[in-house]
């Protein structure tokens, strides 16, 4: 069997044995999509209240140390079961899906969330090796909520309402990357990442990829910040909203059912505005 077949499989056992997973993939099929209209594409903004728990999640240094990690085998949940990548990764289902196959990749030894020039390698692998799948990354500062354990996620294909490579001129700055060969990638990909390194850690982004057409496709989302103003305001200039990589896809999530009620095209301009680069 194929690790893509193992997965599918995967998903079929932990639906059924494991409740939260069963609970949260059966409300997803009931959820609210609002679509706004760009012109040359829209943007999708879906009620997503499972997603509190990442969305509204406290990212701080002292609230992650203070924290069991949840990525770490001995702190799962004990319904959780994982599929082996490479000897260095596990393949898990994510128990607060937003697309319908939403796995989470989880290296298998506590290490923090930066990417280099092997991890690209794997994640090239993995988008080789999972073809219905779209492999994601989100950088410490840009999405990611396990910021001190290295994972990438993945999600079904046909979940994406637009492809992850199409551009959305105007209001998110993307760079794409395509060649049959992981080397051309991985040189593209090491010659960005030295354009847009500040003093941080790593440059702040948001990463896909994806193998289709026997090529493999890197996108890369430069971030300025990853939550916008609104996220902090208060009263009823508050707009909780968390970009993380799916987000920037085209589709926002929202937890809080009075933001996703509210929310206008204007918001949504001026979010992608202080996101992204
Ligand atoms: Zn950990």
């Amino acid at each position: 069997m194929s690790l893509q077949q193992d997965i599918l499989s995967l998903f079929d056992e932990q639906l059924q044995s494991w409740p939260l997973a069963g609970k949260n993939y059966e409300a997803l099929e009931n959820i609210r999509v609002k679509v706004f209209d760009f012109g040359a594409y829209t943007i999708n903004v879906q009620f997503n209240p499972a997603r509190a728990v990442s969305s509204l999640a406290k990212l701080d240094t002292k609230t992650i140390e203070a924290r069991p990690c949840f990525l770490c085998a001995a702190n799962r949940p004990k319904e959780q079961k994982s599929i082996d990548f490479k000897g260095k990764y596990d393949v898990l289902v994510n128990p607060f899906p937003i697309c319908q196959k939403h796995l989470t990749i989880a290296s298998n030894i506590h290490e923090p969330q930066l990417i280099s020039l092997e991890k690209l390698d794997d994640m090239l692998d993995l988008a080789e090796a999972l073809p219905d799948f779209v492999i994601l990354y989100n950088g410490p500062q840009s999405g990611a909520s396990a910021p001190d354990h290295f994972h990438f996620q993945a999600g079904n294909v046909d979940f994406f309402h637009q492809p992850v490579d199409m551009f959305h001129d105007g209001l998110i700055d993307k760079r794409v990357f395509s060649s049959p060969r992981k080397e051309t990638i991985a040189q593209a990909f090491g010659q960005l990442y030295k354009e847009l390194k500040t003093n941080e850690d790593e440059p702040k982004m948001n990463i896909f990829c994806q193998f289709k057409d026997n090529e493999f496709v890197l996108t890369v989302y430069p971030r300025k910040q990853h939550r916008p103003r609104q996220f902090f305001a208060e009263g009823i200039a508050q707009l909780m909203v968390s970009p993380g990589a799916i987000d920037m896809t085209g589709t926002l999530i929202i937890a809080r059912e009075e933001d996703f009620e509210k929310i206008t095209k204007d918001d949504i301009k001026d979010i992608f505005k202080q996101v992204s680069l």
